[in-house]
């Protein structure tokens, strides 16, 4: 698991504790170096199973002490009490310096669930950065849109969050859901942004007489989804693909011949939109593109006109 993945399966969890003695080498290295970077703060345990009888839960009464209904007083080791939990100040500090917006201070939508980073990109193309946890929960959801209007507002929003994205649904409002592992990387001490996902948003806005293949940017490096006004970047598979499709004109072509023409080695073109690693990607994959129980895929006229 990767760095941010972790940190994110942390805070879902709700675990403000995490005891490193108990996970195994490989996340155990990872918890360390999520400590070094300042992402989890280490803490002292208040309650903690028996080291001897290793049954009950006691409370720690005194550093270095607890008391068992089995065992009685026990002594404890520094290593039994160690716990460490995810820092999200620092987390909502570093998505800031990210995008650039370090300046600005997180405002809260949610307690303890939403945040608001800051606003990216120029005027005319504006993006509000939320910073959300925990979201799975239906009635965070009915929170988070009750105050929408007040705390977010009529803008396109792009919402990183550490929660699954397929287990968060906003209707109504104009927001874009990604990973928190997808969006940054770890660098050095902090975060950078992730430049497939937010080139799109803080690029300069494309001027509307610049010629696209319909949805598509001239190179298929990105797509744009009718009644949206931000491109959906494209990896170089994901451009090939779709580069095939739009030249069909329409037409059906089998998935095996679609793969090849593209010169990629995947069992179905799907593949190259995995949802967890490019959640847009795939949202406009699906969008667009059609496929028959015969394994014929194809890009329909209508869907096209309607984006050109
Ligand atoms: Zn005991």
């Amino acid at each position: 698991m990767e760095l941010l993945e972790l940190l994110a399966s942390c805070i879902e969890q709700g675990r403000t504790s995490i005891a490193p003695t108990l996970s195994d080498g490989m996340e155990h290295e990872r918890l360390e170096r999520l400590r070094q970077l300042g992402a989890m703060t280490q803490a002292r345990a208040q309650a903690i199973i028996c080291p001897r009888c290793q049954a009950r839960s006691v409370r720690v009464i005194t550093a270095g002490s607890a008391f068992c209904a089995e065992c009685g007083q026990v002594a404890l080791a520094v290593k039994d009490m160690q716990r460490l939990s995810p820092d999200g100040d620092w987390l909502r500090r570093r998505i800031a310096q990210a995008l650039d917006l370090a300046g600005e201070s997180a405002w809260v939508a949610v307690p303890g669930r939403v945040w608001r980073i800051g606003d990216i990109g120029r005027a005319g193309a504006r993006h509000r950065v939320l910073f959300g946890q925990q979201l799975a929960d239906v009635m965070v959801q009915r929170a988070l849109l009750a105050v929408w209007p007040t705390h977010v507002g009529e803008i396109s929003t792009i919402m990183i969050t550490t929660t699954s994205i397929d287990r968060v649904f906003l209707p109504g409002v104009r927001v874009r859901l990604v990973p928190l592992a997808a969006a940054f990387r770890v660098r050095g001490g902090g975060l950078v942004a992730d430049e497939a996902v937010w080139a799109g948003a803080q690029a300069v806005p494309a001027t509307t007489n610049q010629a696209r293949y319909g949805p598509f940017a001239l190179d298929f490096r990105d797509v744009l989804l009718a009644g949206e006004s931000e491109p959906i970047p494209l990896t170089h598979s994901q451009a090939a693909l779709l580069r095939v499709l739009w030249e069909q004109a329409g037409a059906s072509i089998r998935g095996s011949l679609l793969v090849r023409m593209a010169g990629l080695e995947l069992e179905k073109p799907v593949d190259a939109f995995p949802l967890n690693k490019y959640p847009e990607a795939n949202r406009a994959y699906r969008t667009l593109v059609r496929s028959d129980r015969r394994g014929g895929y194809w890009l329909p006229r209508k869907s096209l006109d309607d984006s050109a």
